[in-house]
C-alpha cells in the first residue's frame, strides 16, 4: 500500500522513521538536527548505511525539504508517489482527542489553540506538520496525540485539588503523556497473556522523561505525568511531583521569578539535581557502582518514587498482573530494574530471575518466574510504529 513517515518534530530537531505498510517493516530512519542554525545536521540510516551532511537548516521547512529530497537521492524511494501518508506526533491533544485523527484546517486550529498548555511541544509539532504539508500537499496527514490514550481517566483521577474554576476556565488538569508508548506496551503485554481477561498492567516508560500508567481492560485509569510532562515520578532533569510550596519558598529565598524556578524544575532537577553529576543513567550506574554518594542517593530517590507509584497503582487497579519496563532505562538497564524490583518485591511477593534480568537489553522478555503472582516484563517500546499503524488505519 505504500510507505508511511512517522514524524517527531521538536524545536531544534526533527526525527523520522519510514515504514512499509501494511507489512510494518522499517525502511529507514533519520534526524534533522540543529534546526535554526547555519550548521545544521541531517542524517539518514538506510540499508545499514549512514548518510550524514552538515548544512544550513534555518527552519523546519528547510529541514523537511532536505529530508524529502534526500529520500530520492539516497534511493529510499523512486518517486514521491510511494509515500502514502505522514503521521505526526502531537504532544497535547487536550480534551478534544481520545484517538488519532486526520489533519484538517479545523484540527490544525485546535492544536494551535492548545499551544498554551504545551508551549515547548505543540508549537514545534505544528511547525513540522506545516512543513510536511507544504512539501507533500496531496497526501493525508494524521495527528497522533501523546495525551489521547490517557483520556479514559475519571475526573477524580485527573483533577487537581485547586479551585474548580481553573479547570473550567483553562482546562487545567492532569493530561498525562507518552500515551503512544503506553498504548503500544499495553497491546504488547496483552499479547504475552492472551488467555488472561481483565489484565491489570502497570507500564513504566523510563527514558530521559519518565511516566507510569495503570491500565485495566486496555484502558488507562491513572497516569503519573500531569498538566505537562514535568509531573509524576522523578526524571533525568525534572522534579516530578513535589510539594507546590517548594516553588514559593525557593523563589522567595533565591529571588527568582516563577519562570526561572520552572526552568530549574524542568532542566536542573531530578537525577541531575540530586547527583550534581549527570542526568544520564549510564553515568549514574557507573558512579553508583564506584560508590559516589550523591549518585547513589539520586538513584535511591528515583527508584523509591517509582516504587511509591507502583504501590499506589496496586490499590487503584485492585492488584497488578504485570509490570512492564520500557524506554531507554527500562529496556536496557538490568541495574535500575533490579533497584526498583528490590523496593517492591516483598510487598508484592514477586519473584524474578536476577541473572536473566541483569542480561536483558532491548528484547521482549518475561524476567519474573512462572510462579510469581505479579509478572515482570521488559518490552521495547516503538512509538513510531504506533504512529504509522494509526495513520495506516485512518487512511
Ligand atoms: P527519550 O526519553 O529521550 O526519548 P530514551 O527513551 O531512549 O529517550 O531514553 C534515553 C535515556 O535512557 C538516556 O538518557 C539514559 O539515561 C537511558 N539509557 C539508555 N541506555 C541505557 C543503558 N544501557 N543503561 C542505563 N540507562 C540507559
Amino acid at each position: 500500500m505504500g510507505k508511511i513517515i512517522a514524524v517527531n518534530a521538536g524545536s531544534s530537531s526533527l526525527k523520522f522513521k519510514i515504514f512499509e505498510m501494511p507489512q510494518e517493516t522499517m525502511v529507514c530512519s533519520g534526524i534533522a538536527d540543529r534546526i535554526g542554525h547555519e550548521n545544521g545536521i541531517f542524517e539518514v540510516k538506510f540499508k545499514g548505511q549512514k548518510y550524514r551532511i552538515t548544512l544550513p537548516l534555518l527552519d523546519h521547512s528547510a529541514a523537511v525539504e532536505v529530508l524529502v529530497k534526500s529520500l530520492l537521492e539516497q534511493k529510499v524511494i523512486d518517486s514521491y508517489d510511494e509515500i502514502s501518508a505522514v503521521g505526526h506526533r502531537i504532544v497535547q491533544g487536550g480534551k478534544y482527542y481520545s484517538s488519532s485523527t486526520i489533519m484538517t484546517p479545523e484540527v490544525e486550529k485546535i492544536i494551535e489553540s492548545l499551544i498554551p498548555l504545551a508551549p515547548l511541544h505543540n508549537k514545534p509539532n505544528l511547525l513540522g506538520y506545516q512543513a510536511f504539508k507544504k512539501v507533500l500537499p496531496s497526501i493525508k496527514h494524521v495527528a497522533v496525540f501523546d495525551t489521547a490514550f490517557h483520556q479514559t481517566m475519571e475526573l477524580q483521577d485527573f483533577l487537581f485539588p485547586i479551585p474548580y474554576e481553573y479547570y473550567e476556565k483553562y482546562d487545567l488538569r492532569r493530561y498525562g503523556f507518552h500515551g503512544t508508548s503506553h498504548k503500544y506496551l499495553t497491546l504488547e503485554a496483552q499479547k504475552l497473556f492472551p488467555n488472561k481477561k481483565h489484565l491489570r498492567i502497570v507500564t513504566a516508560h523510563l527514558g530521559s522523561g519518565c511516566s507510569l500508567a495503570a491500565i485495566k481492560d486496555g484502558k488507562v485509569v491513572a497516569t503519573s505525568m500531569g498538566l505537562t510532562p514535568l509531573g509524576g515520578i522523578m526524571m533525568g532533569t525534572r522534579t516530578g511531583d513535589i510539594d507546590p510550596s517548594v516553588l514559593h519558598f525557593a523563589a522567595l529565598r533565591d529571588k527568582k521569578t516563577p519562570e526561572q524556578m520552572y526552568e530549574i524544575f524542568n532542566k536542573k532537577s531530578g537525577l541531575l539535581g540530586i547527583s550534581g553529576l549527570s542526568n544520564d543513567t549510564r553515568d549514574l550506574e557507573d558512579a553508583h557502582l564506584k560508590g559516589h554518594p550523591k549518585a547513589m542517593l539520586a538513584n535511591q530517590l528515583f527508584v523509591r518514587r517509582i516504587a511509591d507509584f507502583i504501590g499506589q497503582y496496586f490499590i487503584r487497579l485492585g492488584g497488578i498482573d504485570v509490570i512492564v519496563f520500557s524506554a531507554g532505562v527500562g529496556e536496557n538497564s538490568g541495574f535500575y530494574r533490579q533497584l526498583i524490583l528490590t523496593e517492591i518485591e516483598s510487598a508484592l511477593g514477586l519473584e524474578y530471575d536476577r541473572e536473566l534480568n541483569a542480561k536483558v537489553r532491548g528484547v521482549t522478555t518475561l524476567v519474573s518466574t512462572p510462579n510469581s503472582p505479579v509478572a515482570v516484563a521488559v518490552i521495547p517500546t516503538d512509538e513510531e510504529l504506533m504512529i504509522v499503524r494509526d495513520t495506516h488505519a485512518l487512511i
